[in-house]
């Protein structure tokens, strides 16, 4: 039978949210503090990470979550960590001047990523990390000239360590003709995303910061210099707040709920196919993801026995055998010799996109907010979380081009994400030309 608990769950021992430990379970009033310095609305990597910087620096932080700590995006993405741009080097260079342009390609393919290592190293995380770099595989034969100019230009701005693998050698890379070549990102590596999450929680706690699970905060209103935040285990005073909900933006932060669009991504943990298949399968043991706008990717499990494969089954919470059967259609594309695997996990979590593709850090009306990160966060959300709260300390370490981007919301969007079925057809449509192209 398939598991809806994602994969990552059981090996990092990631509590069950039907019946969490005492620790994460619904605290009574009186066990939540009456105030505190700042209080972080959501325990995934960008909260945990900016509550570790503020209570490191001797503030006293508070982290609330409505579910168990973790329990968002964080603890169920596909665990891939490394970097990346989804707007090219020109547009970005047009846009926001060379200067900002350069620094948040830095940022986004070095500086986050060296963050997140550095935290996991200093912390000791022991989340399964490795080093592996990632396969990003080419859609289309005309993207293959248009990606190694783009990674020429990169490299001309800073050291990567990349290179493009035509298509007579991607099976030296991954056992499938599917792509016209790819490039290699070195760097880029593997984890388990909850023992991760895990890791950050507890590191967290031992810098000062209480974490409260099962703990929605379900208003925040100014009150003198500060703010009330309301629970319904009471209400909590704090001099600043921020807000760390990405994906999983309810109606309790209206304005922000607005910006982010939560796109659901679906993924499925095979069965165990046995070590040489999978080695038969990833060859190097990089991640694999595609160029496609709805794309896929995937890995093998940190212990080499199953396939991890997710991707778009669909931009809606789309039913589990729905999802199934998509990813299914989806993965042997791929991998048509895996037709006949059963998948062991089925499960979903939501993205936080922003409309312009985009992580934003910013502050309105004294609330401040790191979250947009579109799809790609294991290394961005916890060096925003480090970098706004470094700025909310008033520390100009905590300067990042990514208060440069632009936060809009749309007049279509006044809250639920009604259009999502909508998106879904429109996609479905482009999915349809990009194949035909591809099949020219
Ligand atoms: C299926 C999937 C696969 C992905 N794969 C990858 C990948 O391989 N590599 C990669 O880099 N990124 C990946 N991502 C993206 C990455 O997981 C996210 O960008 C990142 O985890 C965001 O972290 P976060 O802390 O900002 O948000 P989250 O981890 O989503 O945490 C937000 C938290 O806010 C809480 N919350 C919401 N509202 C309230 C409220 N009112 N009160 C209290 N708490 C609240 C939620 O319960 C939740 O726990 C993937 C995402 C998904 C969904």
């Amino acid at each position: 039978m398939t598991r809806p608990q994602p994969y990552w769950w059981a090996p990092a021992k990631f509590p069950d949210p039907a019946s969490p430990s005492p620790t994460d379970a619904t605290p009574s009033p009186a066990a939540l503090p009456a105030e505190c310095d700042v209080l972080v609305i959501g325990a995934g990597h960008t909260g945990l990470s900016a509550a570790r910087t503020l209570a490191s620096r001797g503030r006293s932080a508070v982290v609330l979550d409505k579910e168990v700590p973790g329990y968002g995006a964080s603890s169920r993405n596909g665990g891939m960590i490394g970097g990346g741009h989804r707007l090219s080097v020109e547009q970005l260079e047009s846009r926001f001047g060379a200067q900002v342009g350069h620094r948040m390609l830095k940022e986004a393919h070095v500086e986050a990523l060296a963050f997140a290592r550095s935290v996991i190293e200093d912390e000791g995380i022991d989340c399964d990390f490795k080093q592996t770099g990632r396969f990003r595989g080419l859609w289309l034969d005309s993207e293959y000239e248009t990606s190694a100019r783009e990674l020429e230009r990169l490299q001309a701005i800073f050291d990567l360590d990349a290179w493009m693998v035509p298509q007579a050698r991607q099976r030296e890379e991954v056992a499938t003709d599917l792509y016209a070549g790819g490039t290699v990102y070195a760097a880029h590596g593997a984890l388990n995303p909850a023992k991760y999450v895990l890791g950050l929680l507890a590191a967290a706690r031992r810098a000062g910061a209480q974490v409260f699970g099962q703990t929605p905060a379900t208003g925040v209103e100014r009150s003198g210099s500060g703010f009330v935040v309301d629970t319904p285990a009471g209400k909590i005073r704090a001099g600043q707040v921020l807000v760390a909900t990405n994906g999983y933006t309810d109606g309790a932060l209206p304005w922000l709920r607005r910006r982010i669009v939560p796109i659901p991504s679906f993924i499925v943990a095979t069965e165990e196919l046995g070590e040489n298949r999978l080695r038969d399968l990833f060859p190097t043991g990089r991640m694999v993801a595609e160029s496609r706008e709805r794309h896929c990717y995937f890995r093998p499990s940190p212990d080499y026995k199953r396939l991890i494969f997710g991707g778009r089954a669909a931009m809606f919470p789309a039913p589990d055998g729905l999802a199934q059967s998509e990813l299914r259609r989806l993965m042997t594309e791929v991998f048509p010799q895996l037709g006949d695997v059963t998948f062991e996990h089925s499960w979903s979590g939501r993205t936080g996109f922003s409309f312009n593709f985009m992580p934003n850090v910013g502050e309105r009306d004294g609330i401040w907010h790191a979250m947009g990160y579109s799809g790609s966060g294991n290394a961005m959300a916890p060096y925003l979380g480090h970098k706004v709260a470094l700025q909310m300390l008033g520390d100009s370490e905590g300067d990042t081009a990514f208060t440069q981007t632009p936060f809009d919301g749309r007049f279509w969007h006044p809250g639920k994400p009604w259009f999502l079925p909508f998106a879904d057809v429109f996609f479905r449509l482009r999915d349809r030309q990009a194949n035909a192209r591809k099949r020219k």
